[in-house]
């Protein structure tokens, strides 16, 4: 069903993220709502959201007087929700559900951990917002996993409860770094010496990456990166695409090992026979690199079980605002 003239009210979403946090207003088209303003905001240029969003509705006036009110508002925030709060994971900000309620006169808005709002999108991705790494065929009735290495790792499931896709947040990126080869096994003792354990953001992430360089790089790295900048691990990856830096190229190759073979483990645990979604900033910056046959390599060798991950759909997605959707769908459904 188009609602068409008939709208009345608007959906507000956000993706709320350490560094970039993205606002929209939406319609309420169900299963997927149509943006109607997204806009882009540093997230530390603002005091809190409440800020942030008197800001963009300000702006965003004309889409405002032709749609409606704001009916309900949903937000995936970079951090674990407890108590209808989320502290921003690594920078100052905290997210106050309540409080963001009451500046938007709603009775509540709806708080989520912001993989848990890139799951809800899943479902209603098009074809074209994805790049398949392995066709596969989806089975009926099967779960769907996601895994997204960005800033951080972060892991969810969406079970298939009677053909309705159910997300459940996770914390799977903080589960232990299973290491395969004398490679990894030398990545894990490097991590452990360090930080007491080694856990797979500290190896599938951007972080991971420069982690991964450090044990990796036996000769000096001619990329010549300041690993302690927040573009290293950027700068490592494109050093390695471009066949710059030996040292990078090997770094880069560990990496997608390291991240096909935690994609294949989640496959595993979720029993992901619906497919397998890569989300994340990573995946579509060093897409070449994906595609050559590492990660869907590591991904499928799990033998006994090989024949259900070769056979399963394996999609990155494409589409940057994917979270943002979601977070609109959620609103949709919960409205
Ligand atoms: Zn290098």
């Amino acid at each position: 069903m188009e609602n068409g003239s008939e709208v009345k009210t608007m959906i507000l979403a956000g993706d709320v993220g350490g560094t970039k946090t993205l606002l929209g207003l939406f319609d309420t088209t169900r299963p997927r709502p149509r943006p109607l303003l997204v806009r882009s905001f540093g997230t530390l240029d603002h005091a809190d959201l409440p800020a942030m969003i008197a800001v963009f509705l300000k702006e965003g006036g004309g889409a405002r007087a032709s749609n409606g009110a704001i009916a309900s508002a949903c937000f995936g925030v970079a951090g674990p929700v407890v108590d209808d709060t989320v502290r921003v994971t690594n920078v100052p900000w905290f997210v106050d559900g309540p409080i963001v309620a009451a500046a938007l006169g709603l009775p509540r808005v709806a708080l989520l951990n912001d993989l848990e709002a890139l799951a809800h999108a899943v479902p209603v991705l098009r074809e074209s917002e994805t790049h398949t790494l392995q066709d596969g065929a989806a089975l009926p009735g099967g779960n769907i996993a996601l895994i997204a290495a960005g800033t951080g790792l972060g892991e969810a499931l969406l079970h298939n409860i009677n053909g309705t896709f159910v997300p459940s947040a996770s914390e799977g990126g903080h589960a232990d770094f299973a290491a395969r080869t004398e490679r990894e096994i030398a990545v894990t003792r490097d991590l452990t010496k360090r930080f007491g354990r080694a856990d797979l953001e500290h190896v599938v992430s951007g972080r991971g990456i420069v982690n991964i360089h450090r044990v990796a790089h036996e000769q000096a790295c001619t990329a010549t990166v300041d690993l302690e900048s927040p573009g290293a691990a950027a700068m490592i990856s494109a050093a390695a695409m471009e066949r710059r830096c030996a040292g990078c190229v090997e770094t880069l190759d560990l990496f997608i090992e390291a991240y096909g073979a935690a994609a294949g483990n989640l496959a595993l645990r979720a029993v992901s026979t619906g497919g397998m979604y890569v989300g994340g900033g990573i995946a579509p910056k060093i897409l070449p690199a994906l595609t050559a046959g590492a990660f869907m390599r590591t991904f499928r060798a799990k033998p006994p079980l090989d024949a259900m991950l070769s056979a399963m759909p394996v999609k990155v997605i494409l589409n940057a605002e994917s979270g943002l959707l979601g977070a609109a769908v959620f609103a949709a459904n919960h409205s």
